[in-house]
């Protein structure tokens, strides 16, 4: 009989346990997680459940009993805290240790907090549903809500938050919003649909300290400025949630690094999600290793990672994991839809609509390529895209094929 252990419960790791089914595999699947909860999904964290509008349950990854049918041994609530890939063991912070003939690593992301962040009430972090459960509690009307970072995170809360009623303000270090995902041209054209909707974003300040006594009271900026706040949101992104197989021989450099199976360098070991690097032969002119932190992603490597880890156990072939990444998100009326990369380097052109509008399509160029597409409510550009970038189509040919499908009709 097999072991296969599963290292974090959330989706990479639940569609590597159904994959696991699908596949044939009839072993023991030991699904270990940190969180009290059964899989959930985290989008809605930021979105309907934030807003109120959803419950837990509605949110549960799967239902009941379609977890029942994968026949899963369950450790959740405590956390993996190292890895020995040579006695082929996972250590639990209970002191047990689990035996494994493959392991899926799919740990995800841990929030970044700031350096010298007070443990105040009234500050949030946004990744867990026990943090989106605490923060919805304390969103009311006239509230005064801080949220600091212009990421995708933290731009979401501002837009649930304020539909809740909330006075919203926006501090970010860098001259944009979103200027690691989208550049800040594109990033600029969210932050005014932020601003349309009454957000304030404030962009190019720091904050030097957050105050209050027992609860938060107010942030002071690098300037000396005074921001009064009720809620704080730190949304400065995530870190791989690395540190516990840190020594087990894996390459670690900003998430596992792994070759193009999503194997992390030693047998029968994979990972997926949030948390690795690995070489997207579809991008690697322009990134030689991608770390991608969006839900497909998550998805679909939770199953590439499971059937390559079969396939290496069966002595069958395993397959690259090859992907045009994609994210969405929602923001006010806004749908911001992404298929691609934007690379340090990559530039954007307005290909349809324009960003005044609230409503455009960009195409982003590098290395003198199509590496990516955004759509902000503008669907029906996006999808069909994907063929564009995942064949390296050339900036002139992706301009000719833009300048068509957007030409009036004769
Ligand atoms: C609020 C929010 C909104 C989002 N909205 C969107 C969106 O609109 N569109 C989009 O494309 N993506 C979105 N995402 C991103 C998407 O949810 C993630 O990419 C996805 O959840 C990653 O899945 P994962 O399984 O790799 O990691 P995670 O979902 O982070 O799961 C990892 C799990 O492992 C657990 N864990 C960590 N360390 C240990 C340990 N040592 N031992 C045991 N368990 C451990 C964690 O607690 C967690 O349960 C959003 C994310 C958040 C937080």
């Amino acid at each position: 009989m097999r072991n296969i252990v599963i290292v974090g419960a959330s989706l990479a790791g639940t569609r590597a346990a159904e994959t696991l089914r699908a596949e044939g595999f009839t072993g023991t699947i030991t699904m270990v997680g940190d969180e009290p909860h059964k899989p959930y999904d985290r989008p809605p964290l930021s979105k309907n459940y934030l807003a109120g509008e959803w419950e837990a349950e509605r949110i549960a990854l799967r239902k009941p009993e379609a977890l029942e049918e994968l026949n899963l041994t369950w450790k959740l609530g405590v956390a993996a805290t190292a890895l020995d890939t040579a006695d082929h063991t996972v250590t639990l912070a209970t002191g047990e240790q689990v035996h494994y003939d493959g392991l899926i690593i799919a740990t995800g992301g841990t929030v970044r907090r700031l350096p010298n962040q007070p443990n105040l009430a009234g500050i949030h972090v946004l990744r867990s549903l026990d943090d989106a459960t605490s923060l919805r509690d304390e969103l009311n009307a006239g509230t005064r809500v801080v949220v600091i970072g212009a990421g995708f995170i933290g731009l979401e809360a501002a837009a649930t938050a304020t539909k809740r009623g909330a006075q919203v303000t926006v501090l970010e270090g860098l001259e944009a919003p979103l200027i690691r995902a989208l550049g800040a041209a594109m990033g600029r054209g969210i932050g005014e649909v932020h601003a349309r909707n009454g957000v304030k974003i404030r962009c190019g300040v720091s904050v030097a300290s957050i105050n209050g006594s027992a609860r938060v009271e107010s942030i002071t900026l690098a300037d000396g400025e005074v921001v009064p706040a009720d809620v704080v949101i730190v949304g400065i992104g995530v870190a791989p949630a690395t540190g516990w197989c840190e020594g087990a021989g894996l390459t670690i450099d900003n998430g596992i690094v792994c070759d193009a199976t999503l194997n992390a360098g030693v047998p029968h070991v994979y990972a997926a999600g949030d948390l690795l690097r690995w070489p997207n032969n579809l991008f690697t002119d322009v990134e030689p290793l991608m770390r991608v932190e969006h839900w497909t992603n998550a998805a679909e490597q939770g199953a590439h990672a499971a059937k390559n880890l079969l396939a290496e156990m069966d002595g069958g072939e395993r397959m690259p994991y090859e992907a045009v990444p994609f994210f969405w998100s929602d923001q006010f009326d806004a749908r911001i839809q992404f298929l691609g990369r934007v690379t340090a380097d990559a530039t954007a052109e307005v290909v349809a609509g324009d960003v005044a509008s609230g409503k455009w399509c960009a195409m982003y160029v590098a290395n003198d390529r199509l590496v990516g597409v955004l759509g902000v409510s503008m669907p029906k550009l996006v999808m069909p895209s994907r063929a564009l970038l995942s064949t390296r189509t050339s900036a002139a040919d992706a301009r000719a094929h833009f300048a068509r499908v957007t030409a009036p009709p004769a």
